[in-house]
């Protein structure tokens, strides 16, 4: 969480051009099967292996949930493929601080050096598709936020508490959140709020009370298990699979390594930290 902020700070610019909510379209009803992915980070070699496998589930639909760039050295490959493979997507706090629209004195100075990295290296095409991206969506079976229903930008849902004020936000009776780069899910049902890690490979039964949940991260996962992240929710039979993917970590690590990125970003991948 070590880009964590103290506070928000949203430039006048992000806040006229940000709205915190928008109507998805209606072609999100007619979806049934899924795919939740979220926190890309321009790991191309993990946003190519989650696809693989998204692709050999017969999926209807895939949504995006932000961060498409920062930390990895392949920006510009991740927002092309992107654009043509997903059906939604939203901006997360690491694409708005690399267009200027947030402050990026909030980031850790590795995620802040990444930024200005990505700033400098992505082509127009990239920054003008980031920018016409906003942070949450509802309006389909599952609301959809970058980070929480109560800040779709920063804030981190890790506990039960912060899930439950969220919870009682949520238009929907689902969400779906990325932005911690952990697979989690919360609970509330009799009033319980339940929260758990979930790891890759469980498939629970959404189809009763509250629920919050968080695939992990494609790009860079931090929950201990290297493995790119994603997840399946069937919005008819409400069941919902968090699934993981193993990709050539080495390709990502070199090619942060070969931009003159900082070479710890290259190391924690091995290590899903
Ligand atoms: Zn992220």
């Amino acid at each position: 969480m070590n880009d964590r902020p103290a506070h928000t700070k949203l430039s006048p610019v992000a806040s006229t051009k940000l709205s915190p909510v928008v109507q998805a379209p209606d072609s999100t009803r007619a979806q049934r099967r899924v795919a939740l992915l979220t926190d890309v980070h321009g790991n191309l070699p993990a946003f190519i292996a989650v696809l693989a496998d998204v692709d050999a589930q017969n999926v209807d639909a895939i949504w995006f949930l932000g961060d498409l760039v920062g930390y990895g050295a392949q920006p510009d490959e991740c927002v092309k493929l992107a654009a043509e493979r997903c059906d939604l997507c939203l901006a997360g706090n690491h694409d708005l601080g690399v267009l200027d629209r947030i402050d990026i004195g909030d980031f850790s100075p590795t995620a802040a050096k990444a930024a200005l990295w990505t700033r400098e290296n992505s082509t127009t095409e990239t920054l003008d598709f980031l920018g016409s991206l906003s942070p949450s969506k509802i309006g389909g079976p599952i609301g959809l936020y970058h980070a929480s229903p109560r800040d779709p930008i920063w804030e981190y849902v890790l506990s039960a508490m912060q899930a439950e004020a969220c919870m009682d936000l949520m238009p929907d009776r689902v969400g779906a959140i990325g932005h911690s780069h952990v697979a989690l899910r919360f609970t509330r049902s009799d009033g319980q709020v339940l929260s758990e890690q979930v790891r890759g490979g469980s498939v629970l039964d959404m189809s009763q009370g509250d629920w919050l949940v968080n695939p992990g991260s494609v790009g860079q996962p931090r929950d201990g298990d290297p493995r790119a992240a994603w997840m399946l929710v069937d919005v008819d039979s409400w069941t919902g699979e968090w699934r993981r993917v193993e990709y050539p970590i080495d390709d990502a690590a070199q090619a942060i390594v070969d931009a003159g990125l900082p070479r710890s970003l290259g190391e924690r991948l091995y290590l899903g930290q």
